[in-house]
This record gives structure tokens, C-alpha cells and sequence, in this order.
């Protein structure tokens, strides 16, 4: 089917009536922004491995470049990540629902998760932004046991008339996730449906024991400073409500680092 400039003019129109009835109803239409062109979609750990995770599957080959460029061309809006559940709207010839049920991972494979990754995540930060051993960046991105989702684990559902396989609104909705984890790694694993601080507290409650067995007394120690938890400052985004919270957490912090450069650490 050819599509001359009127066509393509006259459908862009239409979509943005469309857009400006939904948003009078209410809706929000916060497009995600995505890099146009020949940049990189994904630059960060964990945006980089979940599109690396998505193209190493065969049954998604054929549609994921549509995909991409759906979302490169900024078609993508109101991309919601929650446990289990990817949902968006995507502006093809019409704007198309588009919900993705992804699987919670298996009890079994995070506990697998957890138990590998013992003494091995410094803090939250390193584990946000995938500052981690080749070893435990293998076990969390391995295809099988890993923490991102096999395509049988990935049910999904679009309003277009694509009887495909994948139609290319979900493969932009799939790419989507990738570009969301450059900022906001942390969904990855609330869409999987697991605590990332498992892995955390497994790691710092293995070096407590490892500490309390050489010194003998934790008493008086700055924990939050020794495994370097206080993460307020520098990762996550917090609402306005939280700024004066981060303020004073940097202000501690500050405070901490002069102490600690005036009298050396007692452990
Ligand atoms: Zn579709």
C-alpha cells in the first residue's frame, strides 16, 4: 500500500486529535523519550543487557527493528513497569493498547540468585549501576538462570490488527523497557517481582558475621558508611516531598567523610 504526504499529514492529525481526547479524559500521554537516530538506545548495564537479552531470541528477530524505530521516533507513551506487567500506548496508524505480561520470576531461580551473589554486591548503588564482578554480572545475565525474562515467559497482547507473532508496538514497548532501566534500573526487578535488597542484605549480612568474628564488636560502627547503603544522593530520584531528607543525608555524609579523615577507622 502506498501512502502519499497528504495521507501521512492527514493520520498525523488524527492522532493528535485522538492524543488531545484522551488527555481532556484524563489520561496522562507522557511519551518516553528515546535517542533519535544512530545513537545507542540503551547505554547503561542494565539497559544495555535487557536489549541484549531481547535480541538474543530468535522468535523476536524479525520485529524488533520496527520496534526500535517506533520508539526512536518517540510512539511510545505512558510506559508503566510494575510486578509483572508492561503496559503502554504506541501510535502506529492508530493508538494501539498494548499490555505485556511478563512472568514473575520462579522462587527458585532468585533464591539460586541470592545465594550466588553472597558477599558479592558492595552496596545498592554498585548493583544499581552494575559496578559488579564478571562472575555475579554472568549469574544475573545468564539466559537460563538469570534475572531476565525467556520468551516463554512473555505473554503479550495489542489492540492493532497485527495477528503476528509480535507486532512491532510490543517489540517498542519491549525496547522501551530498556531505555526506562538507563534511569531507573531498580524496575527491572519490581517487574520481576523480587526484593533487589535481597541481594544486598544477603551481601552485608555475610560481611556483619565476617566482621563481628574479627572484631568482635559492631557497637558504635557506621554501618550505613561501611557498606556504603546511604544511596539517597546519588540514585534515586525521589519526589520534591523527599528533597530535604537527601539534603541532610548529603550534609551527614559530608560531616562523616571529615571525621573519618580526621581520626583513621578503628576497625
Ligand atoms: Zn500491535
Amino acid at each position: 500500500m502506498w501512502w502519499s504526504y497528504q495521507d501521512v499529514e492527514e493520520q498525523k492529525k488524527r492522532l493528535q486529535r485522538e492524543i488531545a481526547k484522551r488527555k481532556k479524559r484524563g489520561d496522562k500521554f507522557e511519551v518516553l523519550p528515546a535517542p533519535a537516530g544512530q545513537k545507542k538506545l540503551s547505554t547503561t548495564f542494565w539497559g544495555l543487557a535487557w536489549c541484549r537479552n531481547l535480541e538474543s531470541y530468535q522468535d523476536y528477530e524479525s520485529r524488533l527493528p520496527r520496534g526500535r524505530s517506533y520508539l526512536r521516533q518517540g510512539k511510545v507513551y505512558d510506559l508503566e513497569i510494575e510486578p509483572g506487567k508492561l503496559s503502554a500506548v504506541v501510535a502506529g496508524s492508530e493508538l494501539y493498547d498494548t499490555s505485556i505480561v511478563i512472568q514473575p520470576l520462579p522462587k527458585k531461580q532468585w533464591k539460586q540468585i541470592v545465594t550466588s551473589s553472597a558477599g558479592q554486591v558492595g552496596s545498592m548503588l554498585d548493583l544499581l549501576t552494575g559496578k559488579l564482578g564478571d562472575g555475579l554480572m554472568k549469574v544475573l545475565t545468564d539466559p537460563d538462570g538469570g534475572l531476565f525474562p525467556k520468551p516463554k515467559e512473555i505473554h503479550f497482547n495489542c489492540s492493532c490488527p497485527d495477528h503476528a507473532d509480535m507486532c512491532k508496538h510490543v517489540s517498542a514497548v519491549l525496547y522501551g523497557v530498556g531505555v526506562q532501566l538507563d534511569t531507573k534500573p531498580e524496575l527491572l526487578f519490581t517487574l520481576r517481582g523480587v526484593d533487589q535488597a535481597e541481594l544486598l542484605s544477603n551481601a552485608s549480612s555475610a560481611a556483619i558475621t565476617e566482621l563481628s568474628t574479627s572484631s568482635g564488636d559492631l557497637a558504635g560502627a557506621d554501618l550505613s558508611a561501611i557498606f556504603g547503603i546511604d544511596l539517597s544522593a546519588e540514585m534515586m530520584p525521589e519526589p520534591p516531598v523527599a528533597k530535604k531528607t537527601v539534603k541532610r543525608a548529603t550534609k551527614k555524609k559530608v560531616a562523616a567523610k571529615k571525621a573519618a579523615k580526621k581520626k583513621p577507622k578503628e576497625i
